[in-house]
Formats: C-alpha cells, structure tokens, sequence
C-alpha cells in the first residue's frame, strides 16, 4: 500500500490529464446530498487540508488506496512549519516539546494504526499507517513510539520552529494562573471566571505582550497572532475521511494537540473511535476540537454506528454534539468554553460537517473541505450559534475595538 511522493504525484498528473479537471473554489453550507447526487470518490477534510486534496483526489480517482490519498491530505500540514496544529512547527506542551498523536483506520483490511506522545518525529501519520501494517499492536505511545518509528526508517528531527518556540516563551512569559493544571471543565469544583477586567487592562496586558514579542524577536507581522495563541491556546488538527469509487473507505487524524498542555497528554486525535472511525460498511468519521469532550462520547464511532442504525451523516453527528451537551447538563457557562467540529462520510458518498459552535472565532466561521470533482470549502451546519471562548478559559474579554483588528484573531 506503501507508495512514494514521486509514484504518487505521477499518478495524480495522469488522472489529472485525463480527466481535465479544473477546481474551483465554492463556498457553500456543508450539507448531506441526496444519495442519488452524492458523488464518488470523495474526500472530506478539515478545512487545513484543503491545498493537498487535488492530487489526493486525483490519486484516488486514478484507483490509489483510501488510505494513502488520506495520509497524503494530512502529511501537507505536517510537513507545513508553518501550520502550528500539527507536525512540524506544531505548538508545543507547557515544557517547550512538541508531542504528537495521529491514528489511522483502512477499510479495505479492517485495520487501524495509531501513536500518542510521539516526540521527534514529523509525519505521525504515516508512523500510525506503520504500527498497522509492521506491529501486530494497534496503538503505540511515548518513547516507544518515537523508537519503533526510527527503527522503521522515520528521521529523528527537531520539531519545534523558531516560531513556535518564540510563541511558547511568550506563553511562558506571560502565564498567571491560566494553565491546564487545577480542576478542568469537567469538574464540579470548576468555576467560570471572575468578571472580565476593564479593558484598560486588557489593553495594558496587551501591550506588555508586545513589548515582549518584540523582544523575543517575533516578527511585527506574526506578532499579533502570536498574542493570540498566548492569550486563547488554540486547538489544531487534520482529519481525512476518503471514499473511492467502488466503496472502500480509510481515514486518518494528526495533531500536535492542544497548545500548552501536560507533557504526556494524549488527545482524542489517537484514539480509534474518538478522533477517527471507518466501517466501510456504513462509513467514516473524524473529529477536531476538544480532545477531551470527544473522548467521553467516543465521537467518532458513535456517529458511525448512528448512521448504521439509519441517521443521515448530518443527524448522526449532531447526536454527538448532543452527548457533549448533555454531558454538561446544557449548562452554557461551561459548553462556551469548548468546541468540536466533526467531519462525516457515508458509504454512499453523502457527507456533513457539523460544530458545536457556529464560528471558529469571532470573525470566521468553522469550514470542512471537500473533492468529489470539485474542491471547495463549506460552512459546517453549527449547533449554537456565535463563538465559543477558546479553552482554557481566559477571563477577559476582547474590546470591541481590538475586535474590528482581525490580525488579532487570526
Ligand atoms: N482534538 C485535538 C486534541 O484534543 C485538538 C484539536 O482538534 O484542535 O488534541
């Protein structure tokens, strides 16, 4: 199944020809097709995957295998030092160290990979595909991971960027009280923050952090975002589901997880039937937000077996995001502070994106990625409207005149 960039590229350039296929950009509602309209092959994406998916499709159009058309959407990010979710330049844990999950699940064979805490190593993604077709193991972790890989022929690199590093001293620099340590949402002793303070602190806090971006170096244009992922940690992930014409199905997730976080934590992102779910019987589903809400209602799998026992892909991933709410006692002063996006394929190519929350921040709204012929990106369908404070909770909130800056909330 294994197969090289060049094989693959070349392949990809063929079906390109033959086909003529020109993609266009269109930005619409996610939302299921009627089966008579879904289309195959089809690959479904967080919307981070988007630049990789014309000649993943092209692959899997030319009948590549399901997984490695997924493993090739994900492996851009990863290989991308400048996507800080994920791989290389992935933002690091509270101790300056990247750490990264990923999993993988291939229909055909009915096997799945994955590794967690993997350290040194860039494409996680691919070391999952390897645990499943080199171990008789499923899942891998830590150092273990990290040497089965090298044993395996992955190069042992740094994975933390001069950006990222900076963005973490920064973080370090700034830290108060508003880490992963203490009570987390889930806990009964958790307990909303204070009331925001006036935004002439705010503002202060700001420009302190400026001053400290400057100097640590942080160039003017990154400064602004780099502020925003000290002050809001941010989540990060890609997940791809992909479906080819005669109905097989794979899927793979690959994070570098939540900013900040304990050494040693492991998200949803690895673990089969929370970040990731195939049954080409029925179909494909991956996740990305919080890892920890996702784990609890095994998200992944439960929307796959919701659509075998009849849901459409779109009623069987709000069921999900119901879980979570129910989870919570519906009680908002806790759901406000988590998100999840999950990506779902049915068998017959019909698919859905749907989100806890309506917008990514308070400027852009979450998006899937689509290829069935057309690459586009869509608007996933929100349960809540409006923006979730980003996790962990932050107790300020941002003045409306910083708001009108979107270089603060890229
Ligand atoms: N779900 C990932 C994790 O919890 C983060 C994300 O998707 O943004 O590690």
């Amino acid at each position: 199944m294994s197969i090289t960039r060049r094989g693959f590229l070349e392949s990809a350039v063929v079906a390109s020809l033959a086909t003529g296929l020109n993609a266009q950009d269109k930005s619409k509602r996610s939302q299921t097709p009627e089966p008579s309209s879904a289309k195959r092959p089809i690959i479904l994406c967080s919307n981070n995957g988007r630049n990789y998916l014309d000649d993943a499709f092209l692959f899997l159009k030319n009948g590549g295998d399901t997984l490695d058309a997924g493993l090739h959407v994900v492996k851009g990010p990863e290989d991308d030092p400048f996507d800080d979710s994920v791989g290389l330049g992935g933002l690091p844990n509270e101790d300056g160290v990247v750490e990264l999950d990923a999993c993988c699940m291939h229909g055909p064979t009915r096997r799945a990979g994955s590794v967690g805490g993997v350290r040194n190593i860039k494409n996680v993604s691919l070391v999952a595909r390897a645990v499943m077709e080199h171990t008789g193991h499923v899942m891998l972790v830590g150092e273990g991971a990290e040497r089965f890989a090298v044993a395996t022929g992955f190069p042992r690199e740094s994975l933390l960027t001069d950006r990222s590093r900076k963005v973490w001293l920064l973080w370090k620099e700034a830290q108060s009280t508003n880490d992963w340590w203490g009570p987390g949402l889930a806990s009964p002793q958790w307990k909303p923050p204070l009331t925001p303070p006036q935004s002439k602190v705010w503002e202060e806090r700001i420009h302190q952090l400026e001053e400290h971006a400057a100097q640590l170096g942080i160039e003017p244009e990154f400064r602004a975002a780099a502020i925003r992922r000290v002050l809001s940690p941010p989540t990060g992930t890609i997940h791809c589901s992909t479906l080819n014409d005669k109905g097989e199905m794979s899927g793979c997730t690959t994070t570098s997880g939540l900013a900040f976080k304990l050494p040693g934590r492991c998200g949803d992102s690895p673990i089969i039937g929370a970040g990731c779910y195939t049954d080409q019987d029925v179909g494909s589903a991956g996740a990305t937000g919080s890892g920890e809400e996702n784990i609890k209602v095994a998200g992944a799998h439960t929307i796959v077996e919701n659509m075998r026992r009849g849901m459409s892909p779109q009623e069987a991933g709000m069921d999900a995001l119901q879980r979570i709410v129910r989870n919570f006692n519906n009680d908002m002063t806790k759901l406000k502070f988590m998100d999840m996006t999950y990506y779902i394929l049915r068998k017959d190519g019909a698919y859905a994106g749907v989100s806890l929350w309506e917008h990514s921040s308070p400027t852009s709204v979450h998006r899937i990625a689509v290829h069935d012929g057309t690459r586009r990106s869509e608007q996933t369908v929100a349960l809540f409207k409006g923006v979730s404070q980003e996790f962990p909770p932050f107790p300020v909130t941002i003045p409306p005149e910083l708001k009108e800056d979107s270089v603060y909330l890229k």
